[in-house]
């Protein structure tokens, strides 16, 4: 029998080779070929290139007029260069690192070349040559693909898929759904995804496929949701109240209102035999270490363990710190095991997890290793989850007996994104700062007003502070950002000499090295540091209050917000100096917002009007789900529909038993998955 499920090369005309060529894009089965949705359709309507903004993605359509000449230069690095005449203006075209497109570009033949515009040069990026079209084909798709799959024959063999398997598409969506957002049918959404007869059609279809791929994605989330709460087989963890109400009076300071507020969320869940997934946001220095304390020493309290983890040794060093000045050593007991704890001392560890002698481990992924067990485990608290990966939580989650599971981030994401997007979990959110804190004042220069700069560094260095200086990541070369960084260390060096120390830090140092400069740092015996983003995460030098960052236009709001939170931390006023030459309006735009506000939502609500959600969180940085037809953030108003529409479908009683809803039954529920969402 016939399946959408069928591999590729039961198509006419797949061959072994072929297939081997298409599963490269991720395309195994017809149903992948189906649903291998164009990226976007480029409206080939002849752009006039005086209306073409700088940096604005077009297709250009002209005559090519030049041959186009291969150089090839650094590391499998290469450009090609060619002209086209279109009307009578000549424009200069370049692809970088597609060498193999040389023989597409043909001398006076016609091409249509998708790109990004440089105003400045009158010259165009070349991204992709588009299939040649027939004309009067005005709205074409265009698809990811690579050296051995091309657009036309991606395309052609998509019609051959449709040819002989688009009868067994059926309907997923129940009837009820399809008329009250009159959603086009699934079967011709699929076909008018590839092949739209005008904008109007294809954004029908697209509409229907977002509503669909939300709806699923939400059904899922919340049956995950719904069936951990039902389960009622998490911990209920009866931590003595009277205790923890004496801990946080002790605190060397009165917890914010906010603190208050989601440290209550949180103890709530951890007294529930619920399975606790929150999520804890909170900017820069907002305080969650002190919450994260606290939920550790309720669980110590109801005599189960808790574990933190973090992603760097420095991190967990300075974790470890921070929570024994805040625990009493008598009362809990602490350890911290990295990857550099010694073969001894670790095994001493492992007993005492095991035995129940430690209450509360601090690590990195060391934690998670095979051998390590727990007695009781109650808690796992990771801090800057977006770090770990999905299944380095799941391994440590199932150490234990299901514990309660925080994840506290400082990567700033719009509470109602938050909440949809991170569907299966519950957030919390710290959306205040501790009070007397001296705002941090943003500075952008242009690179030659630098040694302004650096002079007035040195009234700073001499009333004892301290300052960092990060360099950026070099795309794609590790090396050369070594390199880079070693120049401005030795500019740096140079220039501070004789009476100030300059360390260097980079993610080619051992782990050990770097935690022997940064240890140098905090002790104030280098008194300046040197050093790519391996700085970001959590660092705490509260004598530190410059933070310059070279190239500052290189980094995503997000991160700059990160990187300004190492200063500010002590009670002297701090500043954070970008030193950026902007390319575009764009740039200029977000050195500016950056000077104008420190608090991380307005930052990343900015972020994302300007960049789109793909670039601010990179889906694997941030886990956020990644879709294939919906974005988050310009589709926002659709997941929210789709989650009320989930919602109202886990109301119906056994819904995956009713006729309409077979569809959606499958869909999410496909017989080799494991996981159960139905009773
Ligand atoms: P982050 O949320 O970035 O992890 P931290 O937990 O490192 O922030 O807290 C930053 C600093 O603020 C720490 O030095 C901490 O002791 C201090 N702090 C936390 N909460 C309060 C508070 N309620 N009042 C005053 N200082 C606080
Ligand atoms: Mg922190």
């Amino acid at each position: 029998m016939m399946k959408l499920t069928d591999p590729l090369h039961v198509l006419s005309g797949v061959g072994p080779k072929r297939a081997e060529a298409f599963s490269e894009l991720g395309i195994h089965t017809v149903k992948d070929l189906l649903t291998y949705y164009p990226f976007r359709y480029e409206d080939i309507q002849e752009k006039v290139i005086e209306e073409i903004q700088d940096q604005e993605k077009v297709t250009l359509k002209g005559t090519v007029v030049s041959e186009a000449v291969l150089s090839r230069y650094g590391y499998k690095k290469s450009r090609l260069n060619f002209r086209i005449m279109q009307d009578h203006a000549v424009i200069n075209v370049s692809f970088f690192n597609q060498p193999y497109l040389k023989d597409k570009i043909i001398l006076s033949e016609e091409i249509a070349i998708y790109g990004k515009w440089d105003a400045k040069r009158k010259a165009l990026n070349g991204m992709k040559i588009l299939a040649a079209k027939n004309d009067g084909e005005e709205f074409a798709p265009i698809y990811h693909v690579n050296k051995r799959v091309r657009q036309s024959s991606l395309v052609q063999l998509i019609r051959t898929g449709f040819d002989e398997y688009g009868q067994l598409v059926e309907e997923s969506l129940p009837l009820e759904l399809i008329q009250k957002y009159r959603l086009m049918d699934r079967r011709e959404a699929m076909f008018a995804m590839h092949f739209p007869r005008n904008p109007e059609e294809s954004h029908q279809a697209k509409r229907r496929m977002v509503f669909e791929e939300f709806l699923l994605f939400q059904l899922k989330m919340q049956g995950l949701k719904r069936q951990e709460k039902a389960e009622k087989n998490g911990i209920a963890i009866q931590y003595d109240v009277k205790r923890l109400k004496e801990f946080t009076k002790r605190l060397p300071f009165e917890l914010t209102q906010a603190q208050k507020k989601v440290t209550n969320e949180i103890c709530r869940d951890l007294m529930n035999p619920h399975h606790m997934q929150r999520l804890l946001q909170g900017d820069v220095g907002s305080g969650k270490t002190v919450v994260a304390a606290i939920a550790l020493y309720a669980v110590m309290t109801a005599g189960f363990q808790g574990a933190l983890m973090v992603p760097t040794e420095i991190l967990a060093q300075q974790h470890m710190e921070s929570l024994q000045q805040l625990f009493d050593p008598l009362e809990v007991r602490t350890a911290l095991l990295t990857g550099s704890t010694r073969a001894k001392d670790r095994r001493e560890i492992l007993a005492q997890l095991a035995s129940g002698e430690i209450d509360v481990i601090i690590g990195t992924h060391a934690l998670i290793q095979g051998d390590v067990a727990f007695k009781r485990l109650g808690l796992v608290i990771t801090d800057e989850q977006h770090r770990f990966g999905v299944n380095q939580r799941k391994i440590l989650r199932e150490k234990g007996q299901k514990p309660d599971v925080l994840f506290m981030t400082a990567t700033p994401i719009p509470r109602t994104l938050a909440i949809t997007a991170y569907g299966e979990m519950d957030v919390s959110i710290i959306d205040e700062m501790p009070a007397g804190r001296i705002p941090i004042e943003t500075r952008w220069i242009r690179p030659p007003q630098i040694d302004t700069v650096l002079e007035w560094m040195k009234t700073e260095l001499a009333a004892g502070h301290q300052a960092y200086v990060i360099c950026p990541l070099i795309e794609e070369s590790e090396a050369l950002d070594v390199k880079n960084a070693t120049e401005i260390f030795e500019h740096m060096t140079a220039f501070f000499a004789p009476d100030y120390q300059v360390g260097l830090l980079h993610g080619k140092m051992k782990n050990q090295e770097k935690d022997e400069i940064m240890q140098e740092f905090k002790e104030n015996r280098l008194q300046l540091l040197v050093s790519t983003t391996v700085i970001e995460v959590g660092v705490n030098v509260p004598n530190a209050t410059i933070m310059l960052i070279m190239d500052a236009d290189r980094f995503g709001l997000a991160q700059l917000h990160q990187l300004r939170g190492r200063v500010g931390r002590g009670s002297d006023a701090s500043y954070c100096i970008l030193v950026a030459n902007p390319k575009n309006e764009m740039g200029v735009e977000r050195m500016k917002i950056m000077t104008e506000t420190n608090n991380g939502f307005v930052l990343s609500e900015k972020d994302l009007e300007l960049r789109g959600p793909g670039e601010v969180f990179g889906a694997r940085q941030s886990g956020l789900p990644e879709f294939i037809v919906g974005d988050i953030v310009t589709d926002f108003n659709v997941l929210e529909v789709a989650r009320e529409e989930a919602s109202a479908i886990w109301q119906k009683k056994q819904w995956w038993v009713l006729p309409d809803y077979q569809g959606l039954a499958e869909e999410i529920q496909p017989e080799n998955e494991q996981h159960q969402y139905f009773d």
